[in-house]
């Protein structure tokens, strides 16, 4: 054996010092949950559910946070491994309002009872929000957990629906701690962290206040990190379904940075938008403007044609030709009256460097002056 190897299932892998064994299992096409697990922050280990069982050790090992090592000999899906991943499981569909699969405590006679419970809760007669698009509720159904000894606990905290683009729902928060970390280590914004303590436990904003009133920026980076229903883009609560929606990736239109978006289209219509995780430059973030600014194409307010300035100050409609026309009419007089210098171009930050590239070559090349710009923000 290599210095840098151990046992995967039974198989020699290597691994550079520093890796975990999730990652070097990851590396090695070998599949371990998590839930927990967000890539490029610091390890937490705290859903237990990556644990994979290591000969020797007294305890299983939460593979996310812990170290390969020379000689390991490692389970990834050994029978106690899932018998306590089972575990982990039913003690987080116990844990909260997790009306897609039977939860804990949940006898077949009361299943009825419950789910209109939830569904009364939500204020929705649909299914949770995020149906079809949680890792609880996959693993749930990968390790067959079904009931449970722990009777369900709905939880204290009323949902938190006074933000504009967020809603909170508590019932459904699993206190993994993933939309700290993508608060904290991937935007840097620091709004939000953990408070109280057991039954208590809640991820605060600021001094338990709603997000609106907090530091909170609405980037939107913890809704992506949530792995349940727990934090849900207000917009698109109850119209977005993953099976009805198909993603289209393209580049925000916001500003010059060009961070990579998937396009969630329903119908016709973009319903949410979400950050392409391995997509440069942005590594699956957004800032407010490109997650939730994408309704303004749907205003009945945008101008359809172009609008032209009356001699009473009025606008009326006018054709392109027309309007392109008297622009340029009006471009030929300065520069024959005052020269080419008593021109200027902004190019707007919203466009593509092609056009920014042909705007410049129009006023370089063609009037013969450098004045020209970009705005910097829109
Ligand atoms: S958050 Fe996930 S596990 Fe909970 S009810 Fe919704 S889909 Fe099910
Ligand atoms: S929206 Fe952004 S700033 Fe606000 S809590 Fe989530 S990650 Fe933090
Ligand atoms: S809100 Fe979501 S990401 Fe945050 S702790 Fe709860 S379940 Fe985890």
């Amino acid at each position: 054996m290599s210095e840098n190897a151990f046992f995967l299932n039974g198989n020699e892998v290597t691994f550079t010092p520093g890796q975990t064994i999730l990652e070097v299992a990851e590396a090695n096409g070998v599949r371990i949950p998590t839930l927990c697990h967000l890539k490029g922050t610091t390890p937490t280990g705290a859903c237990r559910i990556c644990v994979v069982e290591v000969k020797g050790a007294r305890s299983l090992m939460p593979s996310c946070a812990t170290p390969a090592a020379r000689g390991m000999d490692v389970k990834t899906e050994s029978p106690r491994v899932i018998k306590a991943r089972r575990m982990v499981l039913e003690l987080l569909l116990a844990s909260g309002n997790h009306n897609c699969a039977a939860p804990g405590g949940v006898a077949d006679d009361d299943w009825t009872g419950f789910q209109l419970g939830v569904q009364n809760m939500d204020g929705t007669g649909d299914l949770c929000p995020v149906w079809g698009d949680c890792k609880l509720q996959e693993l749930a159904f990968q390790y067959q957990v079904r009931g449970s000894r722990f009777t369900p606990n709905p939880g204290k905290y009323p949902t938190e629906l006074k933000n504009p683009l967020i809603v909170r729902d508590f019932s459904r928060c699993i206190l993994c701690g993933r939309c700290v970390q993508a608060c904290n280590e991937v935007q840097v914004n620091r709004a939000i962290s953990h408070g109280y303590r057991g039954y208590d436990s809640k991820i605060v904003a600021a001094e338990d206040k709603a997000l609106i009133d907090s530091e909170c920026v609405f980037c939107g980076e913890c809704v992506q990190a949530c792995p349940v229903g727990a934090l849900v883009e207000k917009k698109s609560r109850y119209v977005w379904r993953p099976w009805k929606a198909k993603k289209i990736r393209t580049t925000c239109p916001y500003c010059g940075v060009g961070c990579q978006q998937w396009l969630h289209v329903q119908d016709g219509k973009i319903v949410k938008v979400t950050g392409v995780e391995d997509g440069a430059p942005n590594k699956g973030r957004l800032c407010v403007k490109g997650r939730f600014g994408y309704d303004f194409i749907y205003s009945e307010e945008r101008l359809k044609t172009p609008l032209i300035r009356d001699e009473k100050g009025d606008f009326r409609p006018a054709s392109w030709d027309e309007a392109l026309n008297l622009v340029a009419d009006k471009f030929k007089q300065i520069i024959a009256e005052s020269g080419p210098d008593a021109l200027a171009g902004v190019s707007c930050a919203r466009s593509i460097n092609e056009d920014s590239y042909q705007m410049q070559k129009l006023f370089r090349a063609v009037f013969k002056t450098n004045n020209i710009d970009h705005c910097a923000r829109t």
